[in-house]
């Protein structure tokens, strides 16, 4: 896996200065006297929330940056570092951080977790796209499993942002006032952009709401927002599938109708452009799923990334001239 090695050297923690007041989250409180509260995100979208919810009052670290995978992250000794003293871990939960409660453990940490799905129904998850990243290279069928990814639904993201709110509260309650702005200033962004999306999916006919991504992580948007997303079966996502499984792949290809695939950020390009040619459709370009981008990227928060992904899949579904 080269470029999860590469991924990895490129990793910097994510550090709010102090100086930069956010606009959304100010409430005229200053920070807390005694310092910032500290938060440890799990991965790149939920240090992206804290961030908005807690602006300049959050002293705010990331475990698994832009452009990485958490599926598959492995802790470094600087992770169990950052947990010393005991900060207030925000993660997202339903299986997604299979590492975390090890590190947690390795650090000793004593300190609250805030578990970003609380109070939300999961749907359940055909993870065979994952398969590669159980021990051993044996590929078998897991059992079905809660999807983790339901961040990729903006109405559960304001259930996110309620939580995660509620819990930096809970280690800060001076700050109580000041988080409960920066969430509702959030979510309402949020509310209005889960309407933008609606607008523009409905702008592609019915019949041609379905697309094809390499990793089984948008159940939760298909599900919001009458898209289909097939993945390719049983091709694990950071290996090369074999010929008979991109043959099968094109006939399903085909056999729907579907115009477009799509890269994500984190999994290795070729074997979707190469279906792409063998089947005669056109690659839609990158969508993120699981991480951010870097903030030169397109994709640099949890809102622009709607904005960037939607903005890539309504065309490619209109089959808009590229
Ligand atoms: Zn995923």
């Amino acid at each position: 896996m080269p470029h999860r090695r590469h991924l990895l050297r490129a990793a910097l923690p994510c550090v709010v200065l102090a100086t930069a007041r956010p606009t959304a989250a100010a409430t005229g409180e200053g920070a807390p006297q005694s310092g910032r509260l500290r938060v440890v995100a799990s991965f790149s979208i939920l240090g992206d929330m804290v961030r908005q919810i807690g602006g300049a009052r959050v002293d705010l670290r990331v475990i698994v940056g832009p452009d990485r995978d958490a599926h598959g992250f492995q802790p470094r000794p600087s992770d169990v570092a950052a947990l010393g003293g005991d900060p207030l871990v925000v993660r997202n939960g339903l299986g997604f951080e299979p590492w975390l409660d090890r590190l947690l453990g390795a650090a000793g940490h004593r300190g609250p977790v805030v578990t970003a799905t609380a109070g939300i129904t999961p749907r359940a998850w055909d993870a065979r796209s994952h398969e590669h990243r159980q021990a051993g290279g044996e590929r078998r069928r897991p059992p079905p499993a809660p999807d983790p990814h339901a961040w990729q639904d903006l109405r559960l993201g304001q259930s996110y942002v309620r939580t995660i709110a509620a819990g930096l509260a809970a280690a800060d309650p001076a700050g109580t006032a000041h988080y409960r702005a920066g969430a509702e200033g959030y979510a309402a962004r949020l509310a209005a952009l889960d309407a933008w999306v609606r607008e523009r999916i409905a702008t592609v006919p019915e019949a041609r709401r379905k697309v094809v991504t390499h990793h089984a992580a948008f159940g939760y948007f298909g599900a919001a927002y009458g898209v289909r997303f097939l993945a390719p079966q049983g091709v694990p996502a950071d290996a090369e599938p074999s010929a008979a499984e991109v043959a099968r792949l094109i006939r399903q290809i085909r056999a729907e109708g579907i115009t477009a695939v799509f890269l994500e950020n984190m999994t290795n390009p070729a074997t979707l452009q190469r279906l792409a040619r063998e089947a005669g459709v056109r690659v839609g370009g990158r969508l993120y799923a699981d991480a951010l981008s870097p903030p030169d990227g397109p994709a640099p928060t949890y809102e622009a990334m709607f904005r960037h992904n939607v903005g890539l899949l309504v065309p490619a579904m209109r089959g808009d001239a590229a």
